[in-house]
């Protein structure tokens, strides 16, 4: 532990895939007086939120906000849709899809967990061509939902969820469709409705820039009328509860006040800034870190250029070098916190998060950072990451700055070079 009196100057650079850095906008926010639950005031804030959320997930249906972390609404998901002993077909994209599947165990369901081969797990997205071969032999549609993530914290992997609802459809099977969008929601484009999920799984410490506390539960049509037949013993989390007081505003129990003021602010933020350019923002921020890897030489963890995650990097330390130790030197030298391998990448990859309250210079001075600690850690970089994207976001001026608007007007049909690259 630090001595008090030896604590470092300057911010902390938290550069993990979640908590993400907090606007000090949010944190204000976040000051204001705790206020009666049951007050006129509340219910004005409790209608704010309620209703700006949806425009974050793209849907016209109900958003439960819980006050607990994502680990929290991932339960609320399970067992407000689905009955002890129903199986539930889920996909190894990494270490949260594999926490997801252990948790459907504890809670009585059957999870069936479809993976592809040891050589390329945890490397790409979710293979829809998968779900809808089983979902195909499920004649008797025993398999009662699909859940999948959409951005895999664990990886940097995203997975493509319009094309699991097509599979779905394909399959022609009643499946519901439960999505973990925990890490990509505002920071990722996500469309619940237009996707056709049925229950949409986020937290508030990610793409969202609050501090953990509060995570969500998006429904549709079909999974509060799931909701109605399921037998999954709830209480907390029971949906029906709280869409009734939610109605005017308010919760049937104490709900997070605080946090609800930073979600507010966070809505004002996102919603004012638009989610087109909010997106635009994240993907050119992953394409700058990927240019630094690439220039350094080091391997990228996501095997598949379409599915790369806007909201982090996983970068894969060389054979003999413990990427833990790399992280551990950063953090020591520079201050800079960065997000460890999990589970099966322990030890041989680090995560560089690119979302929250960052810019430019900051992700320079994470790049910066991360050079500086792998030469220590003895890896030979091929040549300076944070040269490569300081050169990329030097020509592509960020989306909705005076100088980006400038590029566009002298030449109308320019893509930015992120796009080009993903294309
Ligand atoms: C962070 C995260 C979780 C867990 O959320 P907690 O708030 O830590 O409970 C689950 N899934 C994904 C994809 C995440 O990124």
């Amino acid at each position: 532990m630090l001595e008090l009196d030896q604590h470092p100057s300057g911010r902390h650079f938290l550069q993990i895939p979640g908590p993400s850095p907090v606007p000090d906008r949010i944190l204000r926010a976040m000051s204001l007086p705790t206020i009666d639950h049951r007050g006129p005031e509340f219910g004005e804030l409790g209608l704010k939120v309620l209703g700006g959320i949806r425009k974050i997930f793209q849907t016209q249906h109900p958003v439960i906000i819980y006050p607990a972390s994502g680990t929290g609404a991932w339960e609320a998901a399970l067992s407000n849709t689905l009955s002890p002993g129903d199986s539930v077909l889920m996909f190894e994209t990494g270490h949260f899809a594999t926490l997801w599947k252990q948790m459907a165990l504890r809670l009585g369901l059957e999870p069936e967990f479809l993976s592809l081969p040891a050589s390329q797990s945890w490397r790409h997205g979710v293979q829809p061509q998968l779900i809808e071969a089983r979902l195909q032999e499920d004649r008797e549609h025993r398999i009662k939902a699909v859940c999948v993530v959409h951005n895999e914290t664990s990886t940097g992997v995203t997975s493509d969820i319009s094309a699991v609802r097509r599979a779905i459809d394909a399959a022609d099977h009643p499946a519901l469709l439960l999505v973990d969008t925990i890490s990509g929601l505002a920071s990722a484009d996500y469309r619940h409705d237009e996707w056709g999920v049925d229950v949409s799984v986020s937290g508030s410490q990610k793409g969202l820039m609050l501090p953990p506390g509060i995570s969500f539960n998006a429904l549709s049509p079909k999974a509060i009328e799931a909701s109605q037949r399921s037998t999954m013993p709830r209480g907390f989390w029971a949906w029906d509860e709280i869409l009734t007081a939610n109605a005017n505003g308010y919760w049937p129990y104490t709900p997070n006040t605080n946090l609800l003021y930073g979600l507010g602010e966070a809505l004002d933020m996102l919603l004012g800034e638009g989610l087109e350019q909010v997106f635009a923002r994240h993907e050119r921020w992953g394409e700058g870190v990927r240019r630094a890897v690439n220039a350094w030489g080091l391997e990228i963890q996501c095997q598949e250029p379409a599915l790369y995650s806007p909201v982090l990097t996983g970068v894969v330390t060389p054979e003999g070098i413990d990427a833990d130790e790399v992280r551990r030197t950063i953090y020591d030298r520079f201050d800079l916190s960065l997000g460890t391998g999990l589970g099966k990448a322990k030890g041989r990859m680090f995560r560089i998060g690119h979302l929250g309250d960052c810019n430019d210079l900051t992700l320079i001075a994470t790049l910066g950072g991360c050079e500086a600690g792998l030469k220590l850690c003895g890896v030979e970089l091929f040549g300076s990451g944070m040269q490569a994207a300081l050169d990329f976001f030097a020509d592509n001026p960020a989306p909705g700055t005076p100088a980006a608007r400038k590029l566009a007007a002298d030449d109308p049909t320019g893509q930015p070079q992120a796009d080009a690259a993903r294309a």
